[in-house]
């Protein structure tokens, strides 16, 4: 299996010192990080950071390198999380990366066109909390207690949303040792464990799931220091999981534990001052945890497509948002068979119209790649040609409306062939190179398009916010 190495030597030392000569219960180190990324926000300050400021927390590529790329991502496979036989499972993320070195598409083979971001921070407490509410983020917390008694647990009434607790062998060493922890005890955030006198151990997935999160924001604050210098910053993307749209403020759901790409678009408003954010979320499901988070918020533009019917049944055409928000919601559920006629006419004569009236000051994408038509959860068509058009569109989007600012977030895609190379010919669309998806396409394994009904549905849709 492949794993990404990370250099966190200075954050290691950091964690050694503040861990040696005392028994550390995982709750403790997890509240010395919400309180290092709290001081660091404060240090940052709640308006917009200016770039000197950004370029001096060691956490972020100098502007320099940053401005130069072409893209930017992250990687949190979140290894700890996983069960035998899930969809959402372990081999998802390493399996991109092989894609990825494989298509000589990483920062070893493009020198400073692609950057992978080295390190960053788990989000904090208070960024949870800006979508999620306090008493579920400390109620999971705790649950990871009861989850070591039983290996996982499942943390979501109405689906498979399962949560793993940091390894047994931890547990154990921990009974052995309550009154003292020895010197060889570090986290390495990049590759996610935690190593106890040589012994690899995986994080929770309660750690895990703020690894994703801080992963989603430390690239929002790279590409908004990026835009600052250039007017072709680099998109950024994270390859992250567990994935978060399904994600409710009171809860987890659908295999996602939290928002990450709504916590994301609250920090952009919070640090960076960037009132109006635009998601996009082509995943095949509707994303009702960020649909529900800002249903009401007339400053965050929810538009989501998906397949009529898929789980978890909501993002109904007349699903607009409420109150101040009313408006600034657009669901457009798509026929079964839908694929690639569809969601370019979608995406010229939904989404852009859209993106253009609203006027964003960054763009996030919940980017699920589980309408692919190998997919196994699901049964729209789209292809890896389809995913390059959308990645090479939205980047444009991005640069026609706001400045460049936009970032990806990977949602679903469970055929990790499909999800790979659908992730990588993405890659290949913000370079601004040729696709290869008649690499990877198979023609013969579509099927027409329901052209008739995906016509009135856009229609509908149209008609509803006068577009
Ligand atoms: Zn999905």
């Amino acid at each position: 299996m492949f794993l990404v190495r990370h250099h966190l030597y200075k954050w290691k030392a950091q964690c050694r010192l503040e861990l040696h000569g005392k028994f550390v219960e995982n709750k403790l180190y997890l509240q010395n990080l919400s309180r290092r990324r709290r001081c660091v926000s404060r240090s940052i300050g709640g308006s917009i950071s200016c770039s000197s400021e950004l370029g001096k927390d060691p956490y972020i590529p100098s502007n320099e390198t940053i401005s130069n790329a072409r893209l930017i991502y992250a990687v949190a496979p979140a290894m700890g999380h996983n069960q035998e036989s899930h969809p959402e499972s372990h081999f998802r993320v390493p399996a991109i990366v092989n894609a990825l070195e494989k298509m000589e598409l990483t920062p070893k083979f493009r020198c400073s066109e692609i950057v992978e971001l080295q390190s960053f921070r788990p989000a904090s407490m208070d960024d949870i909390a800006s979508v999620h509410a306090r008493a579920y983020v400390s109620g999971l917390e705790e649950a990871m207690d009861q989850a070591s008694q039983q290996g996982i647990i499942y943390i979501d009434g109405s689906g498979p949303t399962y949560a793993t607790p940091t390894t047994d062998m931890l547990q154990a060493f921990k009974h052995r040792h309550s009154k003292h922890v020895y010197l060889a005890f570090w986290v390495d955030l990049g590759t996610h464990f935690f190593s106890i006198l040589g012994l690899r151990i995986f994080p929770s997935t309660f750690h895990e799931s703020l690894i994703a999160a801080g992963a989603g924001i430390a690239l929002v604050d790279s590409v908004v220091a990026a835009s600052k210098n250039c007017l072709d910053p680099p998109v950024g993307f994270g390859l992250i999981r567990p994935p978060g749209h399904h994600a409710i403020p009171k809860g987890p759901m659908g295999f996602c534990v939290f928002g990450n790409v709504a916590i994301a678009a609250r920090y952009a408003q919070r640090v960076h001052g960037l009132k109006r954010v635009f998601i996009i979320d082509f995943d095949v499901h509707h994303g009702n945890g960020t649909n529900d988070a800002f249903y009401d918020d007339p400053d965050i533009f929810f538009l989501s497509t998906h397949q009529d019917g898929s789980y978890p049944g909501t993002g109904k055409v007349d699903e607009v948002g409420e109150g101040d928000g009313e408006g600034t919601t657009l669901n457009l559920p798509l026929p079964g068979g839908s694929g690639d006629i569809a969601m370019k006419t979608v995406f010229n004569e939904v989404i852009a119209p859209c993106a253009q009236r609203f006027k964003p000051d960054i763009i996030l994408v919940s980017a699920g790649y589980d309408g692919h038509v190998l997919d196994p959860l699901a049964s729209l068509q789209f292809t890896t040609g389809t995913y390059y058009m959308l990645a090479s569109n939205i980047k444009q989007l991005a640069k026609d409306l706001c400045g460049g600012r936009c970032v990806f977030f990977l949602e679903g895609g469970y055929n990790l062939e499909s999800l790979s190379y659908s992730v990588a010919d993405s890659f290949r669309a913000f370079l601004g190179e040729v696709s290869l998806a008649s690499e990877f396409d198979n023609p013969a394994i579509l099927y027409e398009e329901p052209s008739t009904k995906v016509k009135q549905a856009i229609q509908r849709v149209k008609h509803i916010h006068s577009l």
